[in-house]
C-alpha cells in the first residue's frame, strides 16, 4: 500500500465528505435559487454550512462566500482593493497608496493576482514582495517601514512549501498606523491553526476545500464587514450578488461535512498529537539519511509539514528512493516544463543553493492515524539502510515489482558465476537479462531507451557490482536506477541460468 505524504499539494476526500457529495447528486440536488421544496432543501444546506464556516473560522460579522477554490478567493480579495484604490486615486485622493506588497514566499497565485489586476485596472502601482528573514518569517521592520504607502498587504497565514506559520500579531502590529488592505491566504492554516480572523483585523481570507479532505473545487472567501468589495463573476445574483454562478452544491456538501469534523473534534487530532506524528517522521529521516538538513525551523511550522534536503542527493533522486519504498513525497522546487527549478520560497529565505535545490517536502494530514505515522516511519527508516536510495532490499524489489508490473531485472555477474542469489530468487517467474558489468556498455542504449518510468534493478552477489551498475544508468540519465543489497550475502550455491540478452559485440574492456 502506498503512503500518501503530500497531503499541502491536496488531501484525500473524507469517506463522510463523499458521502455528503453523493447525497446531494443523488437526492439533495436542487438548485438553492429555486423557492420550490427541493430548491429551499439546497438553500438549507447552503445556510447550515455557512453557519458552520462560520463558527470555525470565528467570525459571526462579514462575508463567507463560497467559491471555486483559493485562486478564484485571491483574485476577488485583491480585485476589490485594486478598485477601491482605483477609486481613491480617480477622486483625487493626495495621500492615495503607490505600494502593493506581498511576502516573499507567497504561492504564486498571489503575485500573479497583483500584478495581473495592477495592469489591468491601468492602476500603475509598485508590486513589490516583503523580504523574509533565514527562518521564513516577514521582515517586520521593513515591512513597517514601508506601510505608511501601502495600498494592500498579503501575507499567508502559513506556508505551503515549508509550513512556516507567519507572525500575524506582527504583521498586525506593523500595518497598525498604515491605511493598507490586509489579505491572509490562510489555505494550509484551516484546521491546523487557530487564525482569529475577525480579531486580527484581516480584510479578506480565502480558503480552499481539497486542502483539507473536500473534493478540489470548492472553497470559501471571508471578506471582513465594511471591506471594499467587487465581484469577480456577475450573473445570476448568487452569494447576494457577490459571487454569481450556481453554487458548486456538491462540493459545498462535502465541505460542509469537513467543517462539521473540525467541529466535532472526532476526526482530526489534536496540535499536540499532529506534533508527535511529525518528531517521528523527524527522527526516522534524520536516522535514515545522514547529512540531513530542515530547511525551516520545525517549532516555526505547521505541525504536519517538513521541508528538508539531504546534502549530496538531489531532490529528484530521494523523491524517487522514497517512492521505490511506497513513500510519495513531492519535490521542495517547483518544476519548470523540463527539470525542476529551485525553490523560489527557499531561495527567498536566503538558504544556500544546494538546499533550496535539493528539497523535498513531506507533508501528512491532520487526520492521519499514528498506525500509518508508524510504518511511513518504518519506510523511511528501510530507505535509509540503502546507500543513498540506490540500493534495495529485496522487500522494496519485491514492493516495486508489485508496483510496476515490468520492472528490468538484469544479473550483472559473469556467466561462469551465475549461481541462485536473492536476485535471482526475486526473478522468479519474472523476465530477467544478464548483462555482465564487464559489458555494460553495450546494453546501457537499451536501458536508456525504456520509459522514464520502468524501474531496472541490478544484482550480484555482493551488491557491488549492481551498485555500479546502477549508478552508471543513473548517471547516464534514467534515474530509476536500483541494486538490490543482499540482506545476507552468501558464496555460490547453485547455478541457475537467466535469460541471456542477444550477444553483444566484442567491446575492449
Ligand atoms: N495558496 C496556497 C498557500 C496554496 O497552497 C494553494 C494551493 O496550492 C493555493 C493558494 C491555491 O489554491 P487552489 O488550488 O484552491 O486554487
Amino acid at each position: 500500500m502506498d503512503i500518501y505524504l503530500d497531503a499541502n499539494a491536496t488531501t484525500p476526500v473524507l469517506p463522510q465528505a463523499r458521502a455528503a457529495a453523493l447525497a446531494v447528486m443523488a437526492e439533495s440536488f436542487g438548485n438553492p435559487s429555486s423557492v420550490h421544496g427541493t430548491g429551499l432543501r439546497a438553500r438549507a444546506l447552503l445556510d447550515r454550512v455557512r453557519a458552520s464556516a462560520r463558527r470555525v473560522l470565528d467570525v459571526p460579522t462579514g462575508q463567507m462566500l463560497f467559491t471555486s477554490g483559493a485562486t478564484e478567493g485571491i483574485q476577488t480579495a485583491v480585485l476589490s482593493a485594486l478598485v477601491h484604490l482605483r477609486a481613491r486615486r480617480d477622486a483625487g485622493d493626495g495621500d492615495a497608496p503607490t505600494l502593493l506588497l506581498y511576502g516573499a514566499t507567497e504561492h504564486k497565485a498571489v503575485p500573479a493576482a497583483l500584478k495581473h489586476w495592477n495592469q489591468l485596472l491601468g492602476l500603475g502601482l509598485d508590486v513589490r514582495p516583503i523580504p523574509v528573514g533565514r527562518d521564513g518569517l516577514h521582515d517586520l521592520a521593513w515591512l513597517a517601514e514601508h506601510a505608511p504607502r501601502v495600498g494592500l498587504v498579503c501575507t499567508m497565514a502559513a506556508n505551503n512549501e515549508t509550513g512556516v506559520i507567519s507572525d500575524l500579531d506582527g504583521i498586525a502590529a506593523a500595518l497598525a498606523h498604515s491605511p493598507a488592505l490586509w489579505m491572509v491566504d490562510s489555505v494550509q492554516a484551516l484546521g491546523k491553526l487557530p487564525l482569529k480572523l475577525a480579531q486580527r483585523r484581516i480584510d479578506y481570507a480565502p480558503f480552499s476545500g481539497h486542502k483539507l479532505y473536500a473534493p478540489k473545487g470548492v472553497g470559501l472567501l471571508y471578506v471582513r464587514e465594511g471591506a471594499p468589495f467587487t465581484p469577480l463573476l456577475t450573473g445570476g445574483g448568487q452569494e447576494g450578488e457577490l459571487r454569481a454562478g450556481t453554487e458548486n452544491m456538491a462540493g459545498i456538501a462535502a465541505l460542509g461535512a469537513v467543517l462539521e469534523a473540525l467541529e466535532d473534534g472526532q476526526t482530526f487530532h489534536d496540535h499536540a498529537r499532529l506534533q508527535q506524528h511529525r518528531q517521528r517522521l523527524a527522527s526516522a529521516l534524520q536516522e535514515a539519511f545522514s547529512g540531513l538538513v530542515f530547511n525551516a525551523p520545525p517549532e516555526r511550522c505547521l505541525p504536519t509539514t517538513l521541508n528538508f534536503s539531504v546534502q549530496g542527493m538531489a531532490s529528484q533522486r530521494l523523491i524517487e528512493a522514497l517512492d521505490a519504498a511506497g513513500l510519495h513525497v513531492s519535490g521542495g522546487s517547483a518544476c519548470g516544463a523540463a527539470q525542476a527549478l529551485p525553490s523560489y520560497v527557499l531561495e527567498a529565505m536566503g538558504l544556500p543553493a544546494w538546499q533550496a535545490a535539493a528539497a523535498v517536502r513531506l507533508s501528512f494530514g491532520a487526520a492521519d492515524d499514528t498506525a500509518l505515522i508508524d510504518e511511513a516511519c518504518a519506510r523511511i527508516r528501510a530507505c535509509g539502510a540503502t546507500p543513498s536510495g540506490l540500493g534495495l532490499s529485496a522487500a522494496q524489489v519485491r514492493a516495486l515489482m508489485q508496483r510496476h508490473p515490468t520492472p528490468v531485472l538484469v544479473d550483472v555477474r559473469e556467466p561462469h558465476e551465475q549461481a541462485v542469489c536473492e536476485g535471482t530468487a526475486l526473478a522468479q517467474g519474472h523476465a530477467c537479462e544478464s548483462a555482465p558489468l564487464s559489458r555494460l556498455p553495450d546494453h546501457l542504449a537499451d536501458w536508456l531507451a525504456l520509459p522514464p518510468e520502468v524501474p531496472v534493478v541490478f544484482f550480484c552477489q555482493s551488491g557491488q557490482r549492481s551498485t555500479k551498475a546502477a549508478r552508471a544508468l543513473r548517471e547516464q540519465g534514467h534515474a530509476l536506477a536500483f541494486s538490490l543489497q543482499p540482506a545476507d550475502p552468501r558464496p555460490a550455491a547453485a547455478t541457475v541460468p537467466a535469460t541471456p540478452r542477444p550477444a553483444p559485440e566484442a567491446s575492449p574492456h
